[in-house]
């Protein structure tokens, strides 16, 4: 197990790894391959903004009124769930429309929310600094993390997956894992679950997941896990290349990530994702972005209020 620095493996490689990679998300796939399919804007759902006047008692909502706007930690390199356009600086996809939803009924517009890109070993320290009002990027809830940061939700549940070349069938689930090379973001659940669960893995870690598909796709690494979600993601934008394998061997709850202890703001975005889940948003929302990636609907699994 390593963690290779910025830069290793050489600059050349590392500018094609990258050329690739955007060529082939942009879609110039081979000749004949239609533009693979994206969150479509105008069919996403619109939320209606409420006055938010009654939720009192949190510092961090209180911060954010003085400050006319609020501060969303999120991922901008996931596709169908949170990803930035580099020509608009514009986030979209599932996380991006939950974090949307719940601003609504905080009483904040989307103009009114700047979105920050924060990768998976630096969101309990965000949080806790206050970098950001409340986090969504397929953020699992689990009892280390809560001892650092509080959990609305949950709002959807995952399960880690593996991603290979199409072209290779040598890997089937984890336990083909051994000696071969498998990528995945450091400070991730997947990461940690292959360091103790399949030790036999040579296991490199990248701050992102698109790092280490740009890896996959060169065959510097032969596997990239994490959330099936996520995978298939990136999958979907390049189906020639990459494919979802085995079955899912974890469960991977997400929820918002708050400030610890402003119990105010974790249960008045609960009582917005409960709302939303009722009124059909974030049903319409998840057609709009998740869905396209081919992860079937799901029901969402029931909030948690500790
Ligand atoms: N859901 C997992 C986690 O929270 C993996 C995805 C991610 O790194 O964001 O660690």
């Amino acid at each position: 197990m390593r963690r290779p620095r910025r830069g290793e493996g050489g600059v050349v490689k590392k500018i094609v790894a990258l050329a690739v990679l955007t060529a082939l998300l942009a879609g110039c796939g081979k000749e004949g391959t239609p533009p693979p399919k994206g969150p479509q804007p105008s069919s996403l759902p619109s939320y209606q903004v409420q006055s938010g006047a009654g939720i009192t008692g949190s510092p961090t909502l209180d911060e954010a009124r003085r400050r006319g706007h609020l501060v969303v930690g999120a991922k901008e390199d996931q596709p169908y769930l949170g990803q930035k356009n580099p020509a608009t600086g514009e986030y979209s996809g599932f996380d991006i429309e939950i974090a949307k939803m719940v601003a609504a009924d905080l009483g904040f517009t989307p103009e009114q929310i700047e979105f920050r890109t924060i990768a998976s070993a630096n969101r309990e320290t965000a949080l806790q600094n206050g970098q950001v009002d409340y986090y969504v990027g397929t953020y699992t809830i689990n009892d280390n993390r809560k001892k650092l940061v509080g959990f609305a939700g949950p709002y959807y549940l995952a399960g880690q997956s593996l991603l290979v070349r199409r072209n290779d069938n040598t890997i089937q689930g984890p336990e083909d894992l051994a000696g071969r090379k498998v990528c995945s973001a450091a400070g991730s659940t997947p990461y940690q679950r292959i360091q103790k669960q399949y030790p036999k893995a040579r296991l490199i870690a990248y701050d992102t997941y698109s790092a280490c598909v740009d890896n996959l796709i060169t065959a510097q690494v032969d596997a990239v896990t994490t959330d099936n979600t996520i995978l298939m993601g990136y999958a979907a934008k390049v189906p020639d290349e990459m494919k979802v394998v085995g079955p899912l061997f974890s469960q991977e709850p997400y929820g918002i990530g708050t400030p610890k202890n402003d119990t105010v703001l974790r249960g008045a975005l609960n009582d917005a994702l409960a709302h939303h889940q009722e009124n059909g948003d974030w049903r319409k929302a998840y057609d709009a972005t998740l869905g396209l990636s081919g992860v079937p609907a799901p029901t969402p699994p029931p909030i948690d209020r500790y």
